[in-house]
């Protein structure tokens, strides 16, 4: 088994599929021009972006630091305006303790506010002072205790926003069509602007801001919050888009800015304005190549000035940026449509953990209490990513743990396992809100959104590993897998349609769910299912909701061992005609019960098999958890693989799990969701005597089973390709490692 890198292995899907999110535009368009170089570096000279490899840290070896494998990080910021929870620091000395404390609590990484507004937290000679700061130098204090703690000190830095008593303020901040300072507070924070990067004076301020850190404080690395291009009518903005399309920046795209952080968590530029105008091909493009001279001239400075530092940045990566970025970050603030939260925080990891370089996951805690502290990070280390502390709570517990098995979460090693994934995203973008505009579906459900987040639940409550890949471009990151799931994913373009057909006729199993494929790349609705061979199913209708009811056929694999209970169907109902498929399930209208509409049916296409569900069982269980629901759909996951699911959990209660291989070594990580699904803080019951079962890839014997948690050897028994082996006890978190010779 050749194992690749993380990198390479999450390259080969994830940055070849980044995309413009811009139907009809087709892959990502490459930057038109590169400026040229203004930074003066020793190490950079001759690198130009193309050889530049993705994620390397220290410059010119082309090896990441020992300590950002798997760092266990701590966060602290400092803003003006903030006086609930952060502690201010006033008097020397209490930075060097905040430094011991983390460290004693195990972390080993600091991200440390250090500016914000363009004023700073360091004794700086170029900007302006907090004037909380008085004679202190919090930089200074970190670094110097960092040393002697074990801690590395990450200067943090935020230059979306100028307070408006800045110097700058007035000459750098974004400005309107009118050219007048854009008249709006950044972040909604009171006496703010938002900046201008291609403001000449600020870039220079923010450069020598750079250079004073990295020269003359030497942290290990910088952290950038909020650096994003703007919709700026400045004349330094003017002057490049007209040498970039020889017009001016059209006045319409004032309604568009300013957003606060453009494209902060997605993997790709998403089109500005209108799916129609050229204009907002340009303007994309233009915001896009902004972004990408700026993040390069950060990384080259910082990297030119201490080239073992790293360069961290808080939105994520675009294939463009890619190549500036050491690591970046999770943190998605969003509500609906969750109803059940028990998970949320594991299912965003699993959302944003698709980057070839170190993610972190905030962790934010509402109750501050261990336990609740304790559930995040194991759900975040459940799913790829690696925990961003603001609270002490759980921390010590976890990272103690962490840094015990840091081996086990090598970034630089570890990579997910293949097996079954799924398209989604967290927003709905520009297409799917036009498709909505069909019909509407009524809160907390939505059109989209509801069947990402009940599918995901009822997977992870049948205890099937999944993994995430964001939309865009969703048909170049499948290779490798046994199951693509498309979960009412409408608008699908042709080239993908003949991917996906591809896939399953040469024997992967398809999960589709709703409209998958009955709209075209640009919303546009097709007379049919462009996957309607595969479903061997057509389009007839789509009824509104009415007084329906689910039942299923004991005669197919997918519903055979599901109870009748009649699940109340109360959404709207895509109706299809059956043209070869094999129907398993159908829902009635309770007052006319001879009228049954197939709700879920099985097809075989090439050497795959394909579970179609047109009925929105997914979005019902978004809201309600059904038994019957998630049952189906694991039932479907085991038919279409014919039974090749490469872990088997027998559990009295949900179990999360997860896997990811090292060279030699597979490991199942399991969580605990033994609680009350509505709230994320209050513990777990102890779950007894789970029965497992891992298929053993092909040429290797398992030589050893052990586990993380307990510290515990287990024993195993074999039957073909199969071991079976039991966990006697789950408390909150356990990872079953496989060692195979
Ligand atoms: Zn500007």
């Amino acid at each position: 088994m050749k194992v690749l890198s993380r990198r390479e292995f999450l390259e080969k899907g994830i940055a070849s599929g980044l995309w413009i999110a811009a139907p009809g535009y087709g892959h990502i368009l490459k930057s038109i021009s590169y400026p040229a170089d203004k930074i003066e570096s020793n190490s950079f000279n001759d690198n130009k972006p193309d050889e530049f490899t993705p994620g390397i840290i220290v410059a010119g070896t082309g090896q990441i630091p020992e300590w950002l494998h798997c760092p266990r990080f701590y966060t602290v910021d400092y803003r003006r305006d903030v006086v609930m929870d952060e502690k201010w620091i006033s008097n020397p000395g209490e930075i060097s303790n905040l430094v011991k404390t983390i460290a004693d609590n195990g972390a080993s990484a600091l991200r440390l506010g250090t500016c914000w507004g363009g004023e700073v937290f360091y004794q700086s000679r170029i900007a302006p002072h907090s004037s909380r700061l008085g004679h202190l130098d919090y930089l200074r204090e970190a670094v110097e205790q960092g040393k002697q703690s074990g801690v590395k000190i990450l200067a943090y830095i935020n230059p979306n926003a100028l307070y408006t008593d800045h110097p700058l303020a007035e000459r750098c901040a974004v400005r309107d069509s009118q050219g007048n300072v854009w008249n709006i507070d950044a972040y909604g924070i009171k006496s703010t602007r938002y900046a201008c990067t291609n403001n000449p004076d600020y870039r220079k301020f923010l450069m020598d801001i750079l250079s004073e850190i990295f020269m003359e404080y030497q942290p290990d690395g910088l952290y950038v919050d909020g650096l994003t291009s703007h919709i700026c009518f400045c004349r330094h903005c003017q002057e490049k888009y007209y040498n970039l399309y020889k017009t001016e920046i059209p006045v319409k795209f004032q309604k568009s800015g300013p957003v606060s952080v453009l494209w902060e968590m997605t993997s790709c530029p998403e089109l500005i304005g209108d799916l129609h105008d050229r204009d907002s091909k340009a303007i994309t493009q233009f915001l896009y190549n902004n972004l990408t001279d700026i993040t390069k001239d950060f990384t080259l400075t910082v990297k030119s000035c201490k080239s073992d530092a790293v360069t961290m940045y808080h939105s994520w990566p675009k294939a463009d940026t890619l190549p500036y970025y050491d690591g970046t970050l999770g943190e998605i603030y969003v509500n609906q449509p969750w109803v059940h939260i028990l998970w949320k925080t594991g299912e965003l990891t699993n959302y944003g953990a698709v980057f070839p370089i170190l993610v972190l996951q905030n962790i934010y805690l509402r109750k501050k209490t261990e336990q609740e502290g304790r559930n995040k990070i194991f759900q975040v280390l459940a799913n790829g990513m690696l925990p961003n502390c603001w609270y002490l709570q759980g921390m010590k517990t976890c990272f103690d743990y962490l840094r015990e098995n840091a081996r086990y979460y090598d970034q630089t090693t570890t990579n997910p396992f293949r097996f079954m994934a799924f398209p989604r995203a967290i927003h709905e973008d520009a297409v799917q809100r036009q498709i909505i505009k069909d019909y509407k579906v009524p809160g907390p459900r939505s059109r989209f959104l509801a069947p990402y987040a009940g599918f995901y639940s009822a997977i992870l409550r049948s205890e099937l590993p999944i993994t995430t890949i964001h939309r865009p471009g969703f048909h170049q990151k499948i290779d490798g897998l046994k199951v693509l799931c498309l979960i009412n994913e409408a608008s699908i373009s042709d080239e993908q349609v003949d991917r996906i057909s591809r896939f399953v006729s040469e024997g992967g199993a398809l999960i589709a769910t709703g409209e998958t494929s009955l709209y075209d790349q640009n919303g546009i609705r097709r007379p049919d299912f462009a996957l309607k061979d595969l479903f061997g199913a057509s389009f007839t209708d789509i009824l509104p909701p009415g007084n329906r009811s689910v039942i299923f056929s004991g005669r197919y694999h997918i519903t055979k061992s599901l109870k009748n209970t009649g699940i109340d169907y109360d959404e709207s109902l895509l109706v299809v005609k059956p043209t070869g498929c094999k129907v398993a399930g159908w829902v009635i209208d309770k007052n006319k019960e001879h009228e049954k509409i197939p709700a879920a049916a099985i097809n075989k296409y090439g050497l795959g098999r394909v579970v179609f569900i047109p009925a929105r069982l997914d979005s019902i269980q978004c809201e309600k958890l059904t038994p019957e629901i998630e049952q189906l759909f694991k039932n479907a996951v085991h038919w279409a693989t014919e039974g090749n699911v490469p872990i088997q959990i027998e559990s009295e209660k949900a179990v999360g799990v997860t896997m990811f291989e090292q060279s030699g070594r597979i490991m199942i990580h399991l969580v605990n969701y033994n609680s009350d699904t509505r709230q994320d803080s209050e513990p777990c019951g102890k779950i007894y005597n789970i029965r497992m079962n891992l298929i053993v890839p092909a040429g290797r014997k398992l030589t050893r089973l052990y586990l993380l948690w307990q510290k515990k050897e287990l024993g195993f028994s074999y039957k073909t390709n199969r071991v079976n082996f039991m966990l006697d006890e789950l408390g909150e978190y356990e990872v079953v490692v496989a060692e195979l010779g």
